[in-house]
């Protein structure tokens, strides 16, 4: 795919922008995803979460991909309660961190960002692959970004294919009993539902793909 070769800031903004665009869209699916394992606060959570983010990254303007997304971590950590808001608000954290203060992103430095969001969300929250949780999106969609780079893709082509590993694995949750979280209070009935934050996470990886698949961007 013909694309980006770097990532910039306003690449980045754009992808966040979308990601919340694509949330407020989801709101009532993911919000019904958390009620049938969870406390119907997903959805909610998350518009809450990226309404503030919104706010912040205009007022704030941060200058690097990097800081960017060290406050889109904070704003989720300081606005969304619940399980995700630490869980994402890590995640963003980490990959801003990881990216530091350079100002454009290269395809491997955004692999190595999303393998540090995988490694934060699973340090905090303890999950590991087939315990239904983000996790179960986020931890395939990584390794489709770099086995996509390591077979020669660009960072569309990457992103491309990390999204679409987080969507089949958050499909691949129904079938699973949850193991974290407030859905493991339920026990085999949590068997048969899909994990709501597996859908998020699938949610923002395909934000970044349409973001980074667009001509211009
Ligand atoms: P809460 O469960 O506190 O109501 P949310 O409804 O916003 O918070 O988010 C629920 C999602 O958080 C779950 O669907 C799951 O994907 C994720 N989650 C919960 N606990 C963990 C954990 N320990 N590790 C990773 N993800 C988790
Ligand atoms: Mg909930």
């Amino acid at each position: 795919m013909e694309g980006v070769l770097l990532v910039d800031v306003t690449t980045v903004a754009a992808w966040i922008t979308q990601a919340g665009s694509d949330i407020e869209e989801n709101k009532d699916h993911l919000t019904h995803l958390d009620s049938a394992i969870g406390d119907a606060d997903h959805g909610v959570n998350l518009v809450r979460g990226f309404t503030a983010v919104a706010a912040a990254v205009a007022e704030k303007q941060p200058p690097t991909p990097g800081e960017l997304l060290t406050l889109v971590g904070n704003t989720l950590i300081s606005k969304v309660g619940g399980a995700s808001g630490p869980l994402y608000g890590t995640a963003f954290r980490r990959a801003g961190k990881s990216l530091g203060t350079e100002p454009d992103v290269s395809p491997e430095a955004l692999g190595s960002a999303l393998q540090a969001a995988l490694e934060g969300v699973q340090g905090l929250g303890a999950a590991a692959e087939g315990d239904k949780t983000m996790v179960d999106a986020l931890a395939p969609a990584v390794r489709a970004y770099q086995h996509a780079l390591a077979s020669g893709g660009g960072i569309g082509d990457a992103a491309q294919a990390a999204a679409a590993a987080a969507e089949k694995g958050a499909e691949a949750t129904i079938p699973l009993q949850a193991l974290k979280g407030r859905a493991s209070y339920l026990g085999a009935r949590s068997v048969g539902h899909q994990d709501p934050g597996a859908t998020s996470t699938a949610l923002l990886l395909h934000a970044l793909a349409a973001t980074l698949g667009r001509p211009g961007s």
